[in-house]
């Protein structure tokens, strides 16, 4: 019985992280306050990822997720991988949740390029699902809207999601459409302008498959991590999504814990809050790059509330190696480690 209370406690609290996720995004797309990244970006591994970071919803049901490249696509170009995961995933997610059986298939195929000479790509998620009558297509990215309240009993949601996906989608200089009929399914396409990286092209023979069903991230990349935060709540979200990742995170309470847990247990990724009491995230960082060298030292992310550029300096200024703010969401914890993984094998091969 308890056992029972602790789960739907903890289902509650994770979908209400969802919602908070999805209000502070929103306000600050409508505010202006978002900063677009123009950095390599590796098609396969982002796709592939959207589709991971979806699969446990599908494993109940005869439901098949995969994700298919066209030929011709480029294998890097420069963009912001986070943004359009983010695009992506609500279009995923959605299609998962609104299709009983079937299949729901993401798929990238190149466009010609713009005027401008930006490569543009046609991101396509169709799924086999309850579809959208025609009269509700033109709400449908609209803020809170849903296209029936019962549908809202039944999936959940906050009517939100589509709406950021549109406005990230302009912001970017792309565009967005939807196909559907009830019981037929949907169709959404993004259409999206990148940087041009090299000529090099994707091969999809080459796509490095993620482990399917219940296996996870911490297969692809295990490591022993150590999350080092006083707020017990933080403690715990932070704790929930690294375990829907795979993985069993030690813990240490202030900077001084951490310190003793890493010589003790060699830990490959530190996840460090920044105000704590006892000896804070920046003092511990500095101790960690002076105790240990850069092949032995764990790779060190800040993780805090302070959005701002100057806090993202002084974390790196104390040694640290990377950095994500709270409330920290799933997709950005996977790319985090993913980017820690490699960072750590770069430093340890010298
Ligand atoms: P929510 O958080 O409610 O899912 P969205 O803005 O993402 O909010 O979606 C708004 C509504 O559009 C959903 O509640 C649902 O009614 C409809 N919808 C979105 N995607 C699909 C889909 N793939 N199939 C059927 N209906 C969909």
């Amino acid at each position: 019985m308890q056992r029972e209370y602790t789960d739907a406690i903890r289902a509650s609290g994770e979908a209400l992280l969802s919602v908070i996720n999805q209000i502070l995004d929103f306000s600050r797309i409508e505010h202006g306050n978002l900063e677009f990244e123009r950095a390599p970006l590796d098609f396969a591994a982002c796709l592939q990822s959207v589709v991971e970071m979806n699969r446990h919803q599908t494993t109940n049901r005869p439901l098949e997720l995969r994700l298919e490249l066209g030929s011709g696509l480029p294998a890097k170009v420069l963009g912001d991988a986070t943004r359009l995961r983010q695009i992506l995933v609500n279009l995923v997610a959605n299609a998962v949740k609104f299709t009983e059986r079937g299949e729901v298939v993401l798929r990238a195929e190149p466009m010609e390029a713009n005027a401008n000479g930006d490569r543009r790509v046609l991101f396509t998620v169709r799924d086999t699902g309850i579809g959208i009558p025609a009269d509700r297509m033109d709400r449908l990215f609209q803020p809170f809207s849903q296209v029936d309240a019962s549908t809202t009993r039944r999936y959940g949601g906050t009517g939100l999601g589509l709406a950021i996906t549109r406005r990230l989608v302009h912001l970017l200089g792309g565009q967005v459409r939807v196909n559907s009929r009830p019981c037929n399914g949907s169709s959404f396409e993004v259409e999206l302008p990148f940087g041009d990286m090299n000529s090099a092209v994707a091969d999809p023979s080459q796509v490095e498959t993620w482990p399917a069903g219940d296996e996870s991230v911490a297969r692809r990349f295990p490591l022993r991590i150590l999350l080092v935060e006083d707020n017990l709540v933080n403690q715990r979200v932070a704790q929930l999504l690294l375990k829907k990742l795979g993985y069993a995170p030690d813990f240490a309470v202030n900077g001084e814990e951490a310190l003793a847990a890493v010589a003790r247990d060699r830990h490959d990724l530190v996840f460090m809050g920044v105000q704590m009491p006892v000896m804070d995230g920046h003092e511990a960082a500095r101790r960690l790059c002076a105790a240990y060298s850069p092949q032995n030292r764990p790779w060190i992310m800040a993780m805090t509330a302070n959005a701002l550029e100057g806090d993202r300096a002084a974390c790196l200024a104390a040694g640290m190696d990377d950095y994500i703010s709270k409330p920290v969401r799933l997709t950005v914890l996977a790319e985090a480690i993913a980017q820690a993984c490699a960072g750590l094998r770069a430093r340890r091969e010298g």
